[in-house]
């Protein structure tokens, strides 16, 4: 077993340096673990006395009562620490132990009191010797342990066999494993799970590829990694290789779609590799699971866990794939330090994704993509600058006191990846890329905060280059920078000119009537031929539809969406990017005759990005609201909690 301890980085240094432009204005304490001022606001953990290195789980998953029956083994680093601190929430805790398997002895823990706003959880003090180096915590989840999603089997697609998956991001792994629950510790883990003999078992780890028939399963993970990447799948499911390196698992029913949905893996594994450097994990599998899954995916390393509304069967949203293999250099390889420097994560990764999908796609779609997603990010930045947190606009978060969730908004994505869209802009391509292909290399298997980031940019890629940039406004600034890149694609303005006309009343979706002068075979005469042009759905990609949506007027009437309905059928394509921005606009223009149509939706499927703007809007209105409760009430049981949580926010008050 190949263990990795940290190196300490002295980041007070950072702010010495005076960038061409000004000093950075921000100073952060080192907190890296095995140093005295870690500060992670999101766990009670004592990382700096006593630190995981590496985790042995006994798991006995149970569908009948839905509980996980466990014990976790901490092998530590101890540095004289009398007391050993581990996260837990809606976790029972029976009994807990020092020393290895044949001399366990049996010590005094407390659990602490929950968190004012039950965020954090409450922590599990367990008195220890100075020397102690292996704690033992035999517990069992509970109907509370929100990581974990129960599904019974009509809620999966075999509708004949149960399903459980876990979600750990951000701070949720603590309901399922009593653990140190902080990014900035990493940490190997092995695992023996016994699931029902008829069921598979997959975590984020080395993973077998078939049933066997005892239903107990070994896995190891020997790269360490943060805690929110410990996950585990438990159904009915297949296995499916691409090359011997990467394969998808799902449910045998949706297997099928997904070998052609995905069939593109290991191009996009070289594109991204030919990009910042060799994939680190081994292996690399997607497993898709049931609907209720709440995000788009989850990158788990060797095993990114996919949310089936991606098998649009036109490959058409295979974007989210690219973006969580990217996660296997940016998030996974090097990890945000903390939850306030979550942009660090997926800023790096939205534009890792968009890059990749240049190699393959070329720059015109990744163009598109990047349009899109930067219109959806202006929107809630108008929101989250009018409301109660307008410093949540900024990249670099503060969110003592605040759930983590708060900060998984488009800025830590999308300003996030145009803020390094702008940088690369002004030093250049090929600088770029040398300089992130550094980065990861120098960070890899190790947490970074944003300050490190900052003297690492500066280093070497400003100072270097005698370059100035304004990245403090960037980082730790409220909006936009007015330097930000702009993206232009001509294909979407045509689609915006298009709902424009439409709007105004053209019907711009007749059949257009034209004649072309022919020749006649063998003849010296021509003939007059009549054709009839009419725009079909197929003539655009569903960005390009996406983007005709948004741009209809706000006060498009009824008889205008149903006709367009008619003839597009947006409400029922099966494209859940078209459906969900569709339902949007027709529930603000109070269009009702589509409720079957949203409620079939938002019935079965759980992800987050598509309930919440739905929901939103349903609750804007009190009519639609009552009805909204009730479509709710019967489906929130299904829902993960991650999605549940959210949308119940709409109808507190
Ligand atoms: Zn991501």
């Amino acid at each position: 077993m190949k263990l990795l301890r940290f190196i300490a980085i002295f980041i007070g240094i950072a702010v010495l340096f005076s960038s061409c432009k000004s000093r950075s204005k921000y100073v952060e304490p080192d907190n890296e673990v095995g140093n005295d001022t870690i500060v992670d606001n999101h766990s009670y953990a004592n990382l700096q006395a006593i630190n995981t290195i590496h985790l042995e789980l006994e798991l006995d998953v149970n569908f009948q009562n839905k509980t996980i029956y466990g014990v976790a083994r901490h092998e530590m680093v101890n540095n004289n620490a009398k007391i050993a601190i581990f996260d837990t929430r809606n976790l029972l805790i029976q009994k807990v132990t020092t020393g290895k398997n044949d001399e366990e002895q049996e010590v005094d823990f407390v659990i602490g009191a929950m968190d004012k706003d039950s965020i954090l959880g409450q922590p599990l003090t367990v008195s220890i010797d100075p020397k102690t180096t292996q704690v033992n915590i035999y517990y069992q989840t509970t109907k509370d342990s929100e990581a974990l999603d129960w599904l019974d089997t009509l809620s999966t697609s075999s509708k004949t066999k149960p399903f459980l998956y876990t979600q750990g991001q951000a701070i949720l792994t603590r309901t399922w494993i009593p653990l140190q629950d902080s990014p900035s510790n990493r940490f190997t883990y092995n695992a023996t799970v016994k699931v029902p003999q008829d069921l598979l078992a997959v975590m984020s780890a080395e993973n077998p590829k078939e049933k066997n028939n005892t239903g107990i399963y070994n896995f190891e993970m020997d790269q360490p990694i943060p805690s929110y990447l410990i996950s585990l799948a438990v159904g009915d499911i297949v296995y499916h290789p691409f090359d011997n390196k990467c394969g998808v698992y799902a449910e045998k029913e949706l297997i099928a779609n997904c070998i052609y949905e995905f069939e593109e893996l290991p191009k996009m594994m070289s594109a991204a590799s030919s990009l910042y450097g060799a994939y680190q994990w081994k292996q690399y599998d997607l497993m898709v699971l049931p609907y209720s899954f709440p995000f788009g995916g989850m990158e788990n390393p060797r095993l990114t866990f996919v949310n089936p509304t991606i098998l649009a069967g036109d490959r058409s949203l295979v974007s989210v794939i690219a973006h969580e293999l990217a996660h296997s250099w940016s998030g996974n390889l090097v990890t945000n330090r903390t939850w306030d420097d979550f942009w660090l994560n997926e800023g790096f990764t939205v534009y890792f994704e968009q890059r990749i999908m240049e190699v393959l796609y070329g720059k015109e779609t990744s163009d598109i993509l990047a349009q899109l997603e930067f219109q959806e990010m202006q929107e809630e930045m108008k929101e989250i600058l009018a409301g109660k947190h307008p410093e949540d606009s900024q990249l670099h978060l503060n969110l003592k006191g605040r759930n983590p969730d708060d900060g998984m908004t488009t800025i830590a994505y999308i300003k996030g990846a145009f803020f390094l869209k702008t940088l690369e802009s002004k030093v250049g391509r090929e600088k770029f890329d040398r300089f992130l292909k550094h980065y990861f290399n120098v960070f890899q298997f190790k947490t970074v905060s944003t300050a490190a980031f900052i003297t690492e940019m500066e280093n070497n890629l400003l100072l270097s280059k005698k370059l100035s940039f304004d990245y403090d406004e960037w980082i730790f600034s409220n909006g936009l920078p007015k330097n930000s890149v702009i993206i232009n694609s001509s294909r979407l303005k045509r689609m915006e000119s298009l709902a424009k006309r439409f709007s105004a009343g053209e019907n711009v979706f007749e059949p257009v009537v034209s004649y072309q002068w022919q020749k006649i075979k063998n003849s010296k005469k021509k003939k007059r031929i009549k054709i009839v042009s009419k725009i079909k759905r197929d003539d655009f990609i569903v960005q390009e539809w996406q983007t005709f949506i948004r741009g209809l007027s706000d006060d498009i009437s009824i008889v205008k969406l149903q006709c367009l309905d008619a003839t597009f059928n947006f409400s029922t394509w099966g494209n859940s990017e078209v459906m969900a921005e569709w339902f949007v606009l027709n529930i603000h223009r109070e269009n009702r005759i589509i409720r079957p149509a949203i409620e079939k939706f938002i019935s079965k499927v759980g992800r987050r990005k598509y309930l919440l703007p739905i929901y939103k809007a349903l609750a804007s209105n009190p009519e639609d609201k009552l009805w909204a409760k009730k479509v709710f009430d019967n489906s929130k049981a299904y829902y993960h909690a991650v999605s549940r949580n959210s949308i119940a926010k709409l109808f507190a008050n």
